[in-house]
């Protein structure tokens, strides 16, 4: 059973179901089937009796005029005739009536069983059973009352295997046609499990497919509808959707990763071939050095970046939230950056009293001090940085200014991609991952980051989060 099909399985379930359910109907019909029949037979004959009893008359001339005397038959009864009617049934549905006198002499009718019941006493108005050779009669006797008939008996008979005849033809109707609707309830049933289960086998061949092929752009497609299987592949549609976007990014960082290590790479490999090539003086293998350290500081940088972005894009360290005293840690941070007077530049800060945020601090730390270096970095010497930090209302708003180089305005769109520099020249050992580390703060953090800059005069950054505590 376990290997057989889904399909098969809902038709073998279902058509145990509709057997039994047909077996149990059968077995019903046969059984109602009986005793109404039985009963038929029964009420027949009380009819067939009763419907005689009005055929029946005495008369004492048979020619008198006002007799109609058409078809009827005369008997020889005391002084007189019993007229029998036309309409008189003798034999009807296997009952037969049969007309007595009270010491049992047979009139008028015939009596299947004659001398079995010779003995059986007249009852009126009741049906009585007999049993002769195996076989059930019924039996029903009525009084005749009307003058000059009073006394005599009509006894109707009929065999129960009456209704036998008219019970096997309906349990072999019922033989015939209960076969055929099951044949065709199966067959509805195979083809309806086979359409509903379309969709399983379409989405079965889709992931079989996209696990062959790693194709991850490849689609469950079943057509519109909102049931069970239809929300099953829209997850799995979903899902792929998901896989692919982030196969993607995982495929695009290692291209860009390759590629920004390719540079410094080369750089250390071309200082070490020149340094083997020939025996160099001091001073030349101690420049070597330099540009190897250089270039190892920067590889250094752009992995640790790297690792802290990757974390942060996966929220891998899954990063706490806190309520901290944004003011606090600003104007520490600045108290402490100022310090590095990097190219004579000069820090110096505002900050509003009393800002409170729920966030992570270390990460809210990285945020600025990216912004800050970059400042220092791309600030023009004896330059200044300006930090702020205010409120209003539920905005909360962090901006760093420098009166530095600036960016142009169609690099400005671009700076918060992964590994994009505006002025490589002029990034020392930037690595281009600051900004786009800051802006995943500020997502983290359901906040963002807006800059303005103009070329030669200056940039501000400014991060707008939205006030939660
Ligand atoms: P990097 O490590 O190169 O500084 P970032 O992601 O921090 O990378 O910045 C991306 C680029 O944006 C920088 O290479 C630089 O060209 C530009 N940039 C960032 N901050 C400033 C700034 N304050 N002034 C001018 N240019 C900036």
């Amino acid at each position: 059973m376990k290997n057989l099909s889904i399909r098969l399985k809902i038709t073998l379930w279902f058509s145990a179901f509709i057997i039994l359910i047909v077996g149990l109907t059968f077995v019903a019909v046969l059984s109602v089937g009986n005793t109404v029949i039985q009963k038929t037979i029964q009420d027949n004959l009380i009819e067939a009796v009763e419907s005689n009893v009005d055929e029946i008359e005495y008369i004492n001339n048979p020619y008198d005029t006002e007799n109609d005397r058409d078809a009827d038959l005369y008997i020889d009864y005391m002084d007189g005739y019993l007229e029998i009617d036309d309409d008189y049934l003798d034999r009807v549905n296997g009952i037969t009536t049969a007309l007595y006198q009270k010491d049992k002499t047979l009139l008028y009718g015939e009596n299947p069983i004659l001398k079995e019941t010779y003995n059986m006493a007249f009852t009126d108005n009741e049906i009585q059973k007999v049993s002769v050779k195996g076989k059930t009669y019924y039996i029903f006797d009525r009084y005749l009352e009307k003058s000059g008939i009073a006394g005599l008996w009509l006894r109707g008979i009929v065999c129960e295997d009456q209704g036998a005849t008219q019970f096997s033809s309906m349990v072999s109707l019922s033989l015939i046609i209960l076969p055929i609707l099951l044949i065709f309830a199966l067959l509805g049933g195979y083809i309806i499990a086979g359409r509903i289960l379309n969709p399983v086998h379409k989405i079965s061949e889709v992931a079989s497919l996209i696990s062959q092929g790693n194709d991850l752009k490849k689609r469950i497609e079943i057509g519109k509808g909102n049931d069970e299987l239809h929300q099953l592949a829209n997850t799995f549609n979903s899902m792929f959707q998901r896989l692919d976007t982030s196969f993607e990014a995982e495929q695009q960082l290692t291209s860009d990763i390759s590629h920004e290590l390719r540079t410094p790479m080369s750089v250390i490999m071309a200082q070490c071939e020149y340094s083997l090539e020939a025996e160099q003086s001091n001073n030349e293998y101690r420049e070597a050095m330099e540009v190897i350290q250089r270039q190892g500081r920067k590889m250094t940088n752009l992995i640790t970046d790297i690792l802290d972005f990757k974390r942060l894009e996966q929220n891998s360290e899954k990063y706490t939230c806190e309520k901290i005293d944004l003011s606090a840690l600003v104007t520490s941070m600045c108290e402490d950056m100022a310090l590095i007077r990097d190219k004579g530049i000069e820090l110096s800060f505002d900050v509003q009293e009393g800002i409170h945020f729920k966030g992570n601090y270390n990460l809210l730390c990285r945020l600025l001090t990216n912004l800050i270096s970059n400042g220092y970095r791309y600030g023009k010497p004896d330059g200044h940085i300006y930090v702020s930090l205010k409120q209003s209302e539920n905005k909360i708003s962090l901006s760093v200014s420098d009166d530095g180089i600036g960016i142009e305005k169609e690099k400005q769109s671009r700076i918060f991609d992964r590994f994009y520099q505006a002025d490589p020249q002029r990034s020392n050992n930037g690595t281009g991952l600051g900004l786009s580390m800051a802006q995943e703060i500020a997502k983290f953090h359901k906040g963002e980051i807006k800059v303005e800059s103009t070329i030669g005069k200056g940039s501000t950054f400014t991060l707008l989060l939205d006030s939660n505590v």
